[in-house]
């Protein structure tokens, strides 16, 4: 059996495809106030995506997840998943969303086959939610939350980026909130992919800091093993029960050891870590007649030339020129 294996020795089995730039929010530390988005043509198409897929599953990849830009904007979104679902060495299609569009698409995407929905909301309180993303909506999205529920999400996730200055007057709000609602909240510190290059190390707010907060505010954590090890986050437990918070210290405490994680941006480029400065073009093979064996040998080329760690703060780190919206997150 083939396997996804860089030069460091990891092992790549998930890999993150964007489905669109486009997206219903402008979250300040993702999207500029202003953007223009890649014309409709440059998009793969489901069946692109899907071929891609086929490829990547006989190299070694089992999991995927859809993302964006939002991926609800795209239309018929649950064709995807159903198609995905059924490619030969898929064993779980999950999604990330902003969670707008989910009172209307969360049964079908149940009924497609995805397996597990991260849904991302930095606070419960309106005025927070406007200032962060710039729009209005929250109503929506929590009422997204009860529909994922009733259509049979069991283990629901909650993601909260964690910024300087910006967040900290939610984050014991919205705990509470995920603990009331039996949601797994996952704090992530901000990195450096907004498209406003706003991010300085001193608005990364860690996820000790965070830590410290709950626990001054609603009790003792303890963390938790980590038994999955391409799982970036670290959970911890409410020692009063009241169920798990988890840490994803990207900045902090990188997991680059671990990674087994790849991409694929909507427009067809993959790309083997966010902070990837280099893209190798599978649309164009895809569209200029190139076959299987080619769009694999770019896959294992592009997995050969990770890099061993982000390098986020050292003296070397380039930014990627591409902000999250654009690479899919
Ligand atoms: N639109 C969907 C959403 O918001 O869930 C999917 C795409 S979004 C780019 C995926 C995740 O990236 C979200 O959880 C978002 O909070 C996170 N994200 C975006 N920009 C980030 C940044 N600069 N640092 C850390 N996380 C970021
Ligand atoms: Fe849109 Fe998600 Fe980026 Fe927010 S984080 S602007 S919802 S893509």
């Amino acid at each position: 059996m083939s396997r996804l294996v860089d030069g460091f020795g990891r092992v790549h089995t998930d890999l993150r495809i964007s489905v669109t730039d486009r997206c219903n929010l402008r979250c300040t530390y993702c999207m500029p106030a202003e953007v223009v988005f890649r014309p409709r043509e440059e998009l793969l198409s489901f069946e692109e995506i899907g071929r891609v897929t086929k490829v990547a599953a006989a190299e070694g990849i089992r999991t995927i997840r859809l993302t964006g830009g939002e991926p609800l904007l795209r239309r018929d979104l649950a064709l995807l998943v159903r198609m995905l679902v059924a490619v030969p060495g898929i064993a779980e299609v999950s999604l990330t969303t902003n969670g707008l569009l989910l009172v209307e698409q969360a049964a079908a995407l149940a009924d497609a086959g995805l397996a597990r929905l991260n849904v991302s909301l930095d606070a419960v309180g309106e005025p927070a939610f406007e200032r962060i993303t710039r729009r209005t909506g929250l109503d929506r999205v929590l009422a997204g939350l009860a529909a994922a529920r009733r259509a049979g999400f069991a283990a629901l996730r909650v993601n909260a980026v964690s910024i300087r200055g910006l967040t900290e007057g939610e984050i014991v709000v919205l705990a509470e909130f995920c603990r009331r609602e039996d949601l797994h909240l996952r704090f992530i510190e901000f990195m450096p992919l907004d498209a406003d290059q706003a991010w300085r190390e001193t608005s990364v707010l860690s996820g000790a800091e965070v830590r410290s907060i709950l626990e001054r505010e609603l009790g003792r954590l303890e963390p938790l093993p980590v038994t999955d090890r391409g799982q970036p986050a670290v959970d911890w437990r409410w020692v009063d029960g009241g169920g798990l918070v988890g840490f994803i210290d990207a900045v902090t405490s990188p997991f680059c050891d671990r990674c087994d994680r790849l991409r694929l941006t909507a427009d067809g480029q993959f790309r083997n870590c966010l902070f990837s400065t280099t893209e190798w073009d599978a649309r164009s093979l895809l569209r200029g007649g190139g076959d299987d064996a080619e769009i694999a040998a770019l896959l294992r080329a592009c997995v050969g030339a990770k890099r061993a760690a982000h390098g986020i703060g050292s003296p070397a780190f380039e930014r990627p020129t591409r902000a999250m919206y654009q690479i899919g997150g």
